[in-house]
Formats: structure tokens, C-alpha cells, sequence
């Protein structure tokens, strides 16, 4: 088993600067006044016993991290300054927030603030140098502080520089929650009972298609919901209307569909859908079989045969993989798929008959929302990172803590 530097390789953090790299791009909604609030707050209460283990030690403590997409630019409606009241509320500490991430306000701020608090820096990605790993914006980030630990394992299989770039600058370390899930992984996928079954689905489809070339290698059946299913329904040529759909990736999901006949993995797409002409809960909704979808119609979710049939597949499976849920599960009823299949695969777990592992910000909230996060044998922070880590692919983020 790899071991990686850790909080304690760092030595004494009396009065040390330590900068956390956390993953504090949360689920967010709106309120009925408008107001964004965390509707999912996993991933901030996975970071906080490292930041209140620093604390303890006497460190000064620097949290980073992105929100959003903001393509290198400032843009106020992805400010991280809205993170800080949840920040302090799963720390129950004083946050102070600071518009930059680099610079000398940084340390200005740092030193000027009193007691036990802890400094929160704006929006790693609005700056380009974040993720083109610029080494002059590393070297800005590390030049206020002394340590750096990296608690964002989600955002680890990207060589970020705030994920690796910066690794290189000062002595570095993995946080509590960043060992607890490595170790987690290794223990529940490093050699996993078959047959092995992963489920993919939810929104971020082309980044996902890259993972699922090479896990029709690794799994005997691959389950594909949500926006990813109506990519590889359409690429059939099945009419999928006004969905969220990438039809320009129509080739790579034939060349995915090839590749798992060749390796024997089955590939389970939905046979009847659950569609509506409108974004919103309770919208009116029809379930419909794969050549009925009208072209105002968006598919939300997979229809109930789909469901029955899956749970079947579960049933025969003694491992579990989880990244995106099978439909819209924000709105009701579109969560029906997803709440079933959580359900019955918590089931499995509790019975003893499965592991299961999932993973993904959204993957979670819909797995709370099912209330069976709990009986899942791990809940990874990561969606995109935990299916690279399970592709067998080496994470920038995690291989420059290796001792
Ligand atoms: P994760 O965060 O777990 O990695 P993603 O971010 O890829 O998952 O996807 C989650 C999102 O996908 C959710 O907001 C959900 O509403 C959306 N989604 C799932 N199925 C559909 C669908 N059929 N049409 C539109 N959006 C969908
Ligand atoms: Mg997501």
C-alpha cells in the first residue's frame, strides 16, 4: 500500500501558516427570497477536524478553493464569500473572508486578525493560472504560507495549482479526510468481488465519457442514467428531443458501446423514460417507451420497468460503484429513480450482500436525500476523481504526497 506524507510529517505548526486546499464547490439553491444557500454540506464538514486539528496545533490556518466554472475571470455570483457563514458553522469558528487569493492583502488580512479564526480566500479560478498549473501563480499561492495540506481529493485528479503546482513550492502533507478516503478506497475497491457494477449518470457528460472508456475494462455491468443516457440513447439514433444530450460525443459513445462488447461488460441504458415539457417540481410528466419522445419533451428521468430491471442487477452484484444520479433528482418526481435504486443498493449493503462506494457532490446530496448515505459502505467527497482513481489512473493531486 502507497503511504503519503501527512499532517504529522510536517513537524511543529506553532504559529506555522498552513494553507488548506478544500472542496467547497457545495450544491447550492435559492431560497424563496432568492438568497443561495448549501443545500448539501458534506464536503464542508469533511474538512473541518483537519482545520480544527491545525487549529489545536497552533497553525494559522488558510483555506483555498474553487466554486463554479469561472473560466479564469471574476464573477460575483461564484464568490466564495458566501461559503464563509456555513465554513464557520461546521467549524464553529470565526471565518474571515479576503477578496483575492494571492498577493499581499493575503497576508495583510492574516496578520491582521485576532483570536481564533480562520482566513478564507476568494475563488481559486479567478485566476487563468489555476487550471493551466501556472508555476508563477503556485509560487503566489505558496509565497503566504509555510505548509500546504490538500483536503480536496475531488479535485486531486486534476493538476491544478492549487492541487499540485503548489506541492512542489513548500512542504506539503494529505489531510485527515484526504488519508481517511484513500485508505477507504484501497480497502473497499483495491480488489473488489465480482461481479462489479457501476452506475453512471448525472450532468457532466463529456468529462465522464473520457472515465468510461476504460471502466468497461474494470466493471461487469455499467448502468448509465441520467444526461449520459440520453448521450448514448441518441447516439443509437433514438429521438431524445429537447434533452440534455451532447450529440456531438455520438462517436464516443459508440466507441464505448464497442469496447464493452469486446470486454464483456453489459451495458444497461434505460428501455422506458420519464419525460416533461417543463424544468420544475411537480411539472406534468409522462412515462413513455424510447421511441415516444415528442421534441418539446425532456427526458428527467428513467422510467419504473428500467428501475424494476436494475434492482435485478443489483441483486446479482457483490460490488458497487456510484458516480451521478439517474435523473433530475432535485424535483419531484424525478428523484424516483434515483431514491429506488439508492434504496435498494443500501439495502444490499445493510444485508451484508454488497460494498458499495459513491461518490460525486450531487451523488451524495441524492443519496441523503434517499436517507441511505448512511448504509453505503463509504461516501466518497470525489465524483470525477473517485472514477479515475477507480480507472486505475494516477491522481496528480495525490501522487506528489506519496512519501
Ligand atoms: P455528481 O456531482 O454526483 O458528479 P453531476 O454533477 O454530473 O453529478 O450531475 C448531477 C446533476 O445531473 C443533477 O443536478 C441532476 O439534476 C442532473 N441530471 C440528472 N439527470 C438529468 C436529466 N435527465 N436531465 C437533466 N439533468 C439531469
Ligand atoms: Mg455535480
Amino acid at each position: 500500500m502507497t503511504h503519503y506524507k501527512n499532517i504529522a510529517d510536517l513537524g511543529a505548526l506553532d504559529g506555522k501558516r498552513v494553507l488548506i486546499r478544500a472542496d467547497l464547490n457545495v450544491p447550492m439553491g435559492k431560497d424563496k427570497d432568492g438568497n443561495p444557500y448549501v443545500t448539501d454540506d458534506t464536503r464542508i464538514r469533511s474538512v473541518a477536524p483537519t482545520i480544527l486539528h491545525l487549529m489545536d496545533k497552533g497553525a494559522r490556518v488558510i483555506v483555498m478553493s474553487h466554486f463554479g466554472r469561472p473560466n479564469g475571470k471574476v464573477q460575483p455570483e461564484m464568490s466564495l464569500e458566501q461559503l464563509a457563514q456555513p465554513l464557520s458553522n461546521a467549524l464553529k469558528k470565526a471565518v474571515v473572508f479576503v477578496n483575492d487569493c494571492t498577493g499581499d492583502i493575503v497576508a495583510e488580512t492574516l496578520d491582521a486578525m485576532e483570536g481564533d479564526a480562520v482566513l478564507l480566500l476568494e475563488n481559486l479560478r479567478f485566476h487563468p493560472g489555476e487550471t493551466s498549473n501556472d508555476p508563477d501563480f503556485a509560487r503566489a499561492l505558496a509565497d503566504n504560507a509555510d505548509f500546504y495540506v490538500n483536503e480536496a481529493f475531488s479535485c486531486s485528479h486534476r493538476a491544478h495549482a492549487s492541487t499540485e503546482g503548489i506541492a512542489h513550492l513548500i512542504p506539503s502533507a494529505a489531510g485527515l479526510s484526504l488519508e481517511n478516503e484513500l485508505t477507504a478506497l484501497e480497502k473497499a475497491l483495491g480488489n473488489p468481488q465480482r461481479p462489479l457494477c457501476a452506475v453512471v449518470g448525472g450532468a457532466k457528460v463529456s468529462s465522464k465519457l473520457d472515465v468510461l472508456i476504460n471502466l468497461v475494462e474494470k466493471v461487469d455491468h455499467l448502468i448509465i442514467g441520467g444526461g449520459m443516457a440520453n448521450t448514448f440513447l441518441a447516439a443509437k439514433g433514438i429521438d431524445v428531443g429537447s434533452s440534455l444530450c451532447e450529440h456531438d460525443l455520438a462517436d464516443t459513445a459508440r466507441a464505448i458501446l464497442a469496447k464493452a462488447a469486446e470486454q464483456n461488460c453489459v451495458i444497461h441504458l434505460p428501455t422506458d423514460l420519464v419525460v416533461a415539457k417543463l424544468f420544475k417540481a411537480g411539472a406534468e410528466n409522462r412515462v413513455i417507451s424510447l421511441d415516444d419522445v415528442a421534441s418539446d419533451d425532456m427526458i428527467l428521468d428513467v422510467g419504473p420497468a428500467t428501475v424494476a430491471g436494475l434492482a435485478e442487477i443489483l441483486k446479482s452484484c457483490k460490488t458497487l460503484i456510484w458516480n451521478g444520479p439517474m435523473g433530475a433528482f432535485e424535483i419531484t418526481p424525478f428523484d424516483a429513480a434515483t431514491v429506488a435504486l439508492a434504496k435498494a443498493a443500501g439495502k444490499l449493503t445493510a444485508e451484508g450482500a454488497m460494498v458499495s462506494v459513491a461518490g460525486g457532490g450531487d451523488t451524495v446530496a441524492a443519496l441523503n436525500h434517499a436517507g441511505v448515505a448512511n448504509q453505503f459502505t463509504h461516501i466518497s467527497t470525489a465524483g470525477g476523481a473517485f472514477l479515475e482513481w477507480m480507472e486505475g489512473k494516477e491522481l496528480p493531486g495525490v501522487k506528489i504526497l506519496e512519501k
